[in-house]
């Protein structure tokens, strides 16, 4: 459930914090309720808490081991961030390094951090406090981020009408390897090896982009949070309150899905709950279809 094999490369789980809740009608404004009603079979109690009707959250990164390097998708809130007012991130204390530890990676041992758009749940262990100073945590690695997202969010930190958690985000999370020259900044489709492909995929942010595995024959993909929720498989033309631009995430989403369904690739979200992927099938009405049978 937490370890796949893709041809020669791996990617495994790394959980952070536990589910949080967040009410599916604010969350989704536009999903339509028969969207619940007709699949709460399988959506409760990993997807979805009936108690609250509030989708359940899961926070995690995947470390893949391609035959190259060692690649974290995705570094979650991190501890010790001060986010006031935003519950699921603000001042984590969580095991994430142990566990990653336990995956069989040090810190010292991350070739690349692939940061799929930088929202504060996507960036936070970027860095670590150290001496009161935020500071790499990965030391040797090199910080992947799309150059229009990472200038977009840079613009956002110096405006004052921004929410302060947005600012902090760059300023504690982003910076702080940028100013060490650790970051680099990748414009279109971008091979970091052999096997891992980066590819733009705007909507949800502006420079928002997916990560593509190949290798023997096999194929998975980190798609972020262009989708956040199983659910938007089946109804994969709904947004998020999150998404920023409606018509390309729902463009970026449909790609998305349809290349999974073409190369019975897994998709690894960021925030499904067990078992965290899945394939994707194509529809004969056009639409997509879960395959959550691992
Ligand atoms: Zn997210």
């Amino acid at each position: 459930m937490d370890h796949h094999q893709i041809g020669k490369v791996t990617a495994t789980r790394i959980a952070e914090r536990e589910p949080f809740a967040e009410a599916l009608t604010s969350f989704f404004p536009d999903m339509p309720k028969e969207a619940v009603t007709a699949n709460t079979h399988w959506l409760a109690p990993h997807h979805y808490d009936l108690a609250s009707q509030s989708l359940l959250l899961h926070f995690h990164s995947w470390l893949v081991r391609t035959e190259h390097h060692t690649i974290l998708v995705d570094t979650c809130n991190g501890n010790h961030k001060p986010r006031a007012g935003y519950a699921m991130s603000d001042q984590l204390n969580t095991p994430f390094l142990e566990r990653l530890n336990d995956a069989g990676a040090a810190p010292d041992d991350i070739d690349f951090v692939m940061c799929t758009h930088l929202h504060g749940d996507h960036v936070g262990w970027n860095t670590r406090l150290h001496n009161n100073e935020w500071v790499p945590t990965f030391p040797n690695a090199t910080y992947l981020m799309s150059k229009i997202e990472h200038d977009t969010w840079a613009e956002r930190a110096k405006d004052p009408a921004r929410p302060e958690r947005q600012r902090a985000t760059y300023l504690d999370s982003v910076l702080p390897v940028v100013q060490r020259g650790m970051a680099r900044m990748v414009e279109g489709a971008h091979a970091v090896d052999d096997s891992f492909t980066i590819h733009p995929a705007p909507g949800h942010t502006p420079g928002t982009c997916r990560a593509d595995l190949a290798s023997g024959g096999k194929h998975a993909m980190f798609c972020g949070d262009i989708l956040h929720s199983p659910l938007q498989v089946e109804y994969w033309r709904i947004n998020s309150r999150a998404c920023e631009d409606q018509k390309m995430a729902t463009q970026s989403r449909r790609e998305v899905l349809s290349v999974c369904a073409e190369r019975h690739g897994l998709l690894m979200p960021m925030h499904f709950g067990p078992p965290f992927v899945s394939y994707i099938r194509a529809t004969p009405e056009g639409g997509f279809a879960l395959d959550m049978n691992i």
